[in-house]
């Protein structure tokens, strides 16, 4: 029997299908980016007015019996998780399935996992709101560890800002990598306290030049030394856990940048890293699927705590698969 994952906790909602661990259905609809950026409650309404559709589409796509479904349950925002866990627990309650809460960072290391048929890699979680480098410990339980992370915000988050006060086009990420093209180096902060990071100094600073640097200059060493930051606290990672696979996903994993240094260092000591299509690490409903049907051979929640956690860490899930 199959599951139905429902991705709500920012400007996408998501809905996949999967059954014995095959994506049978991945439909989704964004709220369209402008220079105003993401007012929670008309993302929220958005994805009120969409999500009936958008769940009627996956549904239909994968046609296959349904007995369970999963939402995100956070880190995200609060009025767009809401969106996703009513339609989940309305879903649950009419046709009487299973449901279970599903961490998004969670979602978004196992899609990338399990694509690339990993089973024990490092990850670098990238996205708007998230930055952290984390892989599998057993002990105290088995959990997805945090060995490093942003002190600050995410990395995606810091380039939204830097492009939208440098007047580029909305698709923030791609337009600031396009800016960048033909840039030369300037010296721009640089920030990695061991495995950990901060991106707010960098960003003050290129916000500062602009208008007295050429805007592929400031753009193109933005990026070089975010990026940068991000893969030497990876490597230092890799060589601390002496993981061999190493994993990249999250929204901001979509940069083709950032990836030619992962795969520079991944060369460098022969670890397998293989990025998976950008589909995956968009926000979507499979990954969240995927989860719960894993959840599935664990224990039942009752409707009443199924909540939503705007904080809800990946390193406090007890990992049962
Ligand atoms: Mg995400």
């Amino acid at each position: 029997m199959a599951v139905l994952g429902i991705e709500s906790s920012a400007h996408t909602f998501g809905v996949g299908v999967v059954e014995n661990g095959k994506i049978l259905s991945n439909k989704k609809i964004m709220f369209p980016i402008s220079d105003k950026g993401l007012i929670p409650s008309k993302v929220a309404d958005f994805h009120a007015i969409n999500a009936n559709k958008v769940i009627k589409e996956a549904i239909e796509e994968a046609s296959v019996d349904i007995d369970s479904v999963g939402y995100t349950k956070g880190p995200g925002i609060g009025s767009c998780l809401n969106v996703g866990q009513l339609a989940a627990k309305t879903i649950s309650s009419k046709y009487n399935l299973d449901i279970f809460p599903v961490n998004h960072a969670l979602a978004h290391i196992e899609i990338a996992r399990r694509i690339n048929k990993f089973s024990d890699p490092l990850v670098l979680y990238v996205s708007g709101g998230n930055s952290q480098i984390l892989s599998m410990v057993e002990k105290p339980f088995k959990h997805y560890h945090v060995f490093g992370e942003t002190f600050d915000i995410g990395v995606g988050n810091m380039l939204d800002i830097f492009a939208r006060a440098a007047k580029l086009n909305p698709a923030w990420g791609s337009s600031v990598a396009k800016a960048a093209i033909g840039g030369a180096y300037i010296n721009m902060p640089y920030t990695v306290k061991g495995m950990d990071f901060t991106f707010t100094g960098l960003l003050t600073n290129a916000i500062t030049l602009i208008g007295s640097e050429p805007m592929k200059n400031i753009a193109y060493s933005l990026q070089e030394t975010a990026f940068a930051m991000l893969c030497e606290a990876t490597e230092r990672a890799l060589m601390l856990t002496k993981k061999r696979e190493l994993i990249i996903c999250g929204g901001a994993a979509q940069s083709s940048r950032l990836k030619e240094m992962l795969i520079a260092i991944s060369k460098e000591h022969s670890i397998k890293f293989r990025p998976i299509p950008d589909e995956y690490n968009a926000d979507n409903g499979a990954m969240v699927a995927l989860v719960a049907e894993e959840m599935k051979n664990g224990r039942r929640y009752s409707i009443e705590e199924c909540g939503i956690n705007q904080r809800y860490r990946v390193d406090s899930i007890k990992i049962t698969w």
